[in-house]
């Protein structure tokens, strides 16, 4: 996929001309995502995720979120400023995730204590937007407000990636946040006001940024500026004002983008969380313009991310960036897998899977989703990860409830209000059963529905049972996973199926379907190791769809431990030796044991050094360290070399 060069353009021609009416879409995709009020989810650890989450999201005081909103416009605020990020240059940031956050809650719920919540932010905003006078409307403090107000005149003065030389730190970023919030507020909370609100701050952006030459933009791009390429095209497509496509453009970085359309890598030693939205926006581009080269942006990036930069838990980066491919063993650290970038690259994969629906991409969301984003949710407090540390023997570092507020919680907000929305997508009369999470569905245009029922990956059938359905014949599609252990079989009601189900393929069973019909699908599944891409004797394990990490015991509670302020708080913490495993006569998945009983619980049997290890889903392993990649000695090494440096194997 990375090679796709210009001769292939033409091949992505658009599947129809733009039509008039909206939202505006000139590339009709194969399959679309549901709303989120049309999956319900049922018990399962992404509900439990979910509702944690939605308690946390309760807990934050809409007024110190709007504390500087109101400050800056001249207002007195109604309350205090938060800690953390909230209180730096970046302020105002999770407002706007908070605000996509609650919407996508509610559209999911429909529960009114968050709608109360959006109309109220809203209001608030709205009366703020009138006071600043000029359309701008957010959280940011002056130096950063000051700086993009400049940008007006054509003062572009950067200082680095994420700095402007007046000392303003990522303020298109922050913005961006403010605006994807208002639309989601307006598309997904239902709120008019919001639609006001948000088009007036679009209207601002494009007022600032449209006298500006192509190398002042150039410049201005240097500085990380988040999805305001898609975000601007989003409301292009939802209103069918060019004026934001326009906008929408001028964030595109050729620096960045240019050597993806020409299929060339050039990402090593790129910020990477800079990049993946950028991206998304050309990929939104490609879908409101039918312009192929977004397309092929995406198509690339996304092949170098998920398989060339990408540990097994489906993230990536160390330190925050993209080191170059064919070291990744060199990267096991405490600042490995920053979780926005996973947040972003899921995002990023729905587009390319809506485009040409496939199991490669819809096998790395779920790992993603397991394994990072599930993983990354606190089940105590609701508490999020920023680094996923990778470290052998080290543990989870999670924000504190207000004094954190890093980019990795305003993502970590919306993360667990929208499993519902990767579940199933549909076509014209074809429904894609992509993800086995216990989850009602409701496909409102068919008049069907269906409720699935699992244990997944914990037994490996799900039952997906028709509670409702049209007399015409509809297709199930269901994913067979890549990784699955062998064909997955079919029963309808009791009696097996004849369908072809190779992993790494869709089952496609077409019939006319009963209220009361009962199709269960069974996944094989066994232990499987994965090596790093750039040494065979470092592996991981996984079951299924799970990533299974050593449990190395619990560490103690301390003032960074589990919570912290700075997510570098725990940065230097040593790690113990962690076992080795000893090559054996087999491979090494084969003395990977389960425990009996109805758990994910593993065990390695004889080949740990100096003892077998007890592996878990990583997802599981909150406050005890743990260990994902292994290293694979011989015995005779083993002899010699001993635990006191693990790495030096
Ligand atoms: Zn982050």
């Amino acid at each position: 996929m990375r090679h796709l060069a210009a001769c292939l353009l033409a091949a992505l021609a658009p599947a129809q001309p733009a039509q008039a009416t909206l939202p505006v879409a000139a590339v009709v995709p194969l399959a679309r995502p549901f709303s989120l009020g049309d999956v319900r989810l049922l018990n399962s650890p992404f509900k439990a995720a979910m509702e944690r989450n939605a308690d946390y999201l309760l807990s934050i005081d809409p007024d110190r979120l709007l504390h500087n909103t109101r400050l800056y416009a001249g207002f007195v605020p109604k309350g205090e400023i938060y800690g953390g990020w909230e209180s730096a240059g970046i302020a105002g940031h999770t407002l706007g995730h908070y605000l996509t956050a609650i919407s996508q809650q509610y559209a999911a719920t429909g529960d009114d204590r968050f709608k109360r919540r959006i109309d109220y932010i809203i209001s608030e905003m709205a009366v703020c937007q009138e006071a600043y006078g000029d359309g701008y409307i957010g959280a940011l403090p002056p130096t950063e407000l000051a700086t993009l107000r400049g940008f007006r005149n054509g003062k572009i003065e950067m200082a680095g990636p994420f700095t402007f030389k007046s000392g303003a730190w990522v303020p298109w970023y922050t913005e961006h946040k403010v605006l994807n919030g208002l639309k989601d507020a307006w598309i997904l909370g239902g709120s008019e006001q919001a639609r006001a609100v948000a088009l007036r701050l679009a209207d601002w952006v494009d007022s600032v940024t449209s006298g500006l030459t192509p190398g002042q933009l150039q410049e201005m791009l240097r500085v990380e500026q988040g999805g305001m390429m898609d975000v601007l095209a989003e409301i292009y497509s939802l209103t069918g004002n060019p004026r934001y496509l326009a906008a929408s453009r001028r964030f595109y970085h050729h620096a960045v983008m240019d050597p993806l359309l020409w299929g060339q890598d050039a990402l090593v030693g790129l910020h990477a969380n800079t990049q993946i939205p950028k991206v998304i926006g050309a990929a939104r581009t490609y879908e409101v313009t039918g312009e192929p080269e977004g397309r092929v942006i995406a198509e690339n990036f996304w092949g170098l991310v998920a398989h060339h930069y990408s540990y097994v838990i489906g993230g990536d980066s160390d330190d925050e960036h993209f080191y170059p491919e064919g070291s990744m063993s060199n990267h096991l650290d405490t600042n490995t897998a920053e979780t926005c970038n996973t947040y972003n690259m899921l995002k990023l994969t729905q587009h390319l899977f809506c485009w040409n629906p496939d199991t490669e991409t819809a096998d790395f969301y779920e790992r993603a989703l397991y394994n990072h984003i599930l993983a990354s949710q606190e089940p105590k407090k609701g508490m999020f990860t920023y680094f996923m540390s990778l470290k052998p023997g080290m543990f989870k570092t999670y924000s504190t409830p207000f004094e954190s507020f890093w980019c990795c919680v305003g993502t970590g907000m919306e993360n667990h209000t929208k499993y519902g929305g990767a579940i199933y997508y549909h076509g014209v009369d074809d429904l894609y059963v992509n993800l086995f999470i216990p989850s009602a569905l409701t496909w409102r245009e068919r008049a069907f529905g269906l409720e699935q029922d699992t244990d997944y990956p914990t037994g490996n059938q799900t039952r997906l049972v028709i509670t409702r359905a049209p007399a015409a014949a509809l297709a199930l599609k269901v994913r067979c996973p890549g990784w699955a252990a062998g064909q997955l079989s079919f029963d309808l009601n009791g009696t097996s199926l004849a369908v072809p189900g190779a992993p790494g393929t869709y089952a496609v069973i077409r019939r006319a379907w009963k209220a009361g019909d009962v199709l269960t699908v069974t996944i094989p599944m066994s232990v499987r190791a994965e090596a790093m891409p750039d040494n065979p004797a470092k592996i991981a394990f996984l079951y299924g769809p799970v990533v299974l990490a050593g449990d190395l015991g619990p560490e103690q509670e301390g003032p960074t431990v589990p919570y912290a302020q700075s997510q570098y708080a725990n940065e230097g913490a040593s790690a113990p030796p962690v076992p080795v495993l000893v090559r054996g006569d087999g491979p090494a998945e084969a003395s990977v044991i389960r425990s009996s009983g109805g758990s994910l619980v593993f065990r390695t049997q004889g080949i740990g050094r100096p003892e077998d290890v007890t592996l878990r889903p990583f997802w599981e392993i909150s406050y005890d360290r743990y260990n994902v990649y292994w290293d694979l000695v011989t015995e005779s090494r083993w002899r010699s070399v001993g635990t006191q440096e693990p790495s030096g194997f």
